[in-house]
């Protein structure tokens, strides 16, 4: 349940009021500035707003917010690789991953 009265971080970013409708204040209540900021670095709000406009399912405006959130906060912390070393870390681990199944079940097979 959101507090009335307090802008959520995109208003208070905005110096406006937070109508109680607003549509970014799911994503972005008015303690998680920083989560805000580096959305809107990435992205920018009218970016963010133009993709929850066009989505008509809440469950997939939900997953769009939450990569973009996810993305940017990455980002952040990583503005050279960014969700690109993640995905090359994950590849590697399942690169190394089959490797040892793969000796796993040469073992195997030449135990039993
Ligand atoms: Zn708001």
């Amino acid at each position: 349940m959101r507090h009335r009265g307090i802008a959520c971080a995109v208003c208070n970013f905005q110096r406006k009021k937070c109508p109680q409708d607003c549509i970014l204040e799911p994503y972005f209540p008015q303690d998680h500035p920083q989560q805000f900021q580096n959305a809107h670095n990435l992205f920018g709000v009218k970016n963010m707003l133009k993709t929850l406009q066009n989505l008509d399912d809440q469950e997939k405006k939900d997953e769009a917010m939450r990569n973009m959130i996810y993305e940017a906060n990455v980002r952040a912390k990583d503005p050279v690789g960014g969700c690109y070393r993640i995905v090359l870390e994950l590849e590697k681990q399942i690169k190394m991953a089959k490797r040892e199944l793969a000796c796993s079940i040469l073992i195997t097979r030449m135990l039993y």
